[in-house]
C-alpha cells in the first residue's frame, strides 16, 4: 500500500470573475522512503495541490472532488481534529518562503520548544535535547539554538526550518521552493542535505519546484504540472533523459545544463491559459510547437507510453524526432503567440 496516494483531486477556487481550476483531476502515489517532485512554472497550481493534500486552504478553496489517501484512510474525509494531529506529526511542511516563518522576536531555541511541548508532548528537558539531536542532524552546532533568526544567514535558517519540519518524525515531508531563495552553491548543500536525511530516515518526500534541476538532483520521481494537470510522470531518469511531453521538452531548456553550460537557454513564449475558463483541448495548444488540429479539439489523456512513464499529449511515436527539434530554438520560434 502506497503512504499517499491522491486520486483525481481537483482543487478550485472561487472569484470575483468565476472559479478558478487551480488543480483540475490529477492523481500520482507515493511509497514509504520515496520522493516525488512536482515541477512546473508559476501558477500551474503546485502549492495548490498541496495545500488541497492537507486541508489548509484559504477560505475561498474548495475541492469539489477527488481522493488522498495517506497510509490508507481518505484525510480529505477526515475531521479537522484528527487533522490537525496529522499535520506535524505524520505529515509535515517546509513552506514557501519557509526562511521567513521563524518568528523574529523568539530565540530559534524557544520555537523548536514550543513546537516539541504543544504538538509532540515533550516536557521541556526533552524537548531541548530533541532540539540539540535536530540540529546536529541538518548540521548545525547547537549553540546557535539561542539566536534570534536574523543571526542566522540564508542557508542556516533553511536547515533550521528543515530541522523544525522533522520534529515530531514526520513519516511525509512537504517542501514548497526549499532551496529558491538560495545561491547555488547553498541550494547543492541543502538538496543532498534533504536526499541524506529522507534515506537516513526512511521519509518520503513531496517536493515542489519551478525548477526542473533541482528535483533532478533530489527526486526519484518527477510529476510535471502544466495549468492545474500533470501532463508527464515518470521516473526522474526516464523524464529528464527522455522527455514525452513538448512542455517538459521546452522546461528543460529553460534551466542551465551542468553538462552543457554552454547552450544557450530557450525560453517557451506565451503563458498559460486563464483557468478561470480554459481552452476545451490540449491547456498547452497555444504554446506547442507541435499542436495539430486535433490538440485544440480534444484534451489528451495521461497515457503510459513506457514503463512507468506517462503522457498527457496526442504525440505517442516517433518521439525522439520530437525531442530533437525541440532542443533547436527554431522550434519554439515559430509559436506565434
Ligand atoms: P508558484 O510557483 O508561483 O507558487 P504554483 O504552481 O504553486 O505557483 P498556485 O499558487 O497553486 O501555483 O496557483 C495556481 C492557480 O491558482 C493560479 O492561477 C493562481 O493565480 C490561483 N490562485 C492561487 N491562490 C489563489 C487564491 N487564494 N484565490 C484565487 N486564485 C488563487
Ligand atoms: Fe502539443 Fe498537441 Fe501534445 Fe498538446 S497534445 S502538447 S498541443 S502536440
Amino acid at each position: 500500500m502506497a503512504l499517499l496516494e491522491v486520486k483525481k483531486l481537483k482543487v478550485y477556487y472561487q472569484t470575483g470573475r468565476g472559479v478558478n481550476q487551480a488543480v483540475d483531476g490529477i492523481s500520482f502515489e507515493l511509497d514509504q522512503g520515496s520522493s516525488i517532485g512536482l515541477v512546473g512554472e508559476s501558477g500551474c497550481g503546485k502549492s495548490t495541490t498541496v495545500k488541497g493534500i492537507v486541508r489548509v486552504m484559504p477560505t475561498n478553496a474548495f475541492i469539489p472532488e477527488g481522493e488522498v489517501y495517506f497510509n490508507g484512510s481518505d484525510i480529505l474525509k477526515s475531521a479537522e481534529k484528527e487533522m490537525r494531529q496529522l499535520r506535524w506529526r505524520d505529515i509535515s511542511i517546509v513552506p514557501q518562503a519557509a526562511m521567513d516563518s521563524l518568528n523574529p522576536v523568539y530565540t530559534v531555541r524557544n520555537q523548536f520548544l514550543e513546537v516539541m511541548q504543544l504538538k509532540g508532548d515533550l516536557n521541556k528537558k526533552q524537548a531541548l535535547v530533541r532540539a540539540k539531536e535536530l540540529f546536529a542532524l541538518v548540521g548545525l552546532n547547537s549553540d546557535l539554538l539561542n539566536y534570534y533568526p536574523h543571526q542566522f544567514s540564508g542557508g542556516m535558517k533553511q536547515r533550521a526550518v528543515i530541522a523544525l519540519a522533522l520534529a515530531l518524525n514526520p513519516r511525509l515531508i512537504i517542501t514548497d521552493e526549499p532551496v529558491t531563495a538560495l545561491d547555488v552553491i547553498v541550494q547543492h548543500q541543502i538538496l543532498n542535505e534533504l536526499k541524506e536525511l529522507r534515506q537516513q530516515l526512511g521519509l518520503a518526500m513531496v517536493m515542489i519546484t519551478h525548477d526542473i534541476s533541482v528535483v533532478a538532483q533530489t527526486c526519484d520521481q518527477i510529476a510535471v504540472m502544466y495549468a492545474g494537470k500533470i501532463v508527464e510522470k515518470g521516473k526522474g531518469k526516464q523524464v529528464l533523459k527522455n522527455p514525452l511531453h513538448p512542455y517538459t521538452m521546452g522546461l528543460k531548456n529553460c534551466f542551465p545544463n551542468l553538462n552543457q553550460p554552454n547552450k544557450e537557454l530557450i525560453a517557451i513564449a506565451g503563458s498559460p491559459p486563464d483557468l478561470i475558463d480554459p481552452p476545451p483541448g490540449c491547456r498547452f495548444y497555444e504554446r506547442c510547437p507541435f499542436a495539430m488540429t486535433q490538440c485544440q479539439l480534444e484534451e489528451p489523456g495521461l497515457e503510459e507510453l513506457e514503463s512507468g512513464h506517462l503522457s498527457a499529449c496526442f504525440l505517442r511515436e516517433d518521439i525522439d524526432q520530437y525531442r530533437n527539434k525541440a532542443k533547436e530554438v527554431e522550434t519554439w520560434l515559430q509559436v506565434i503567440i
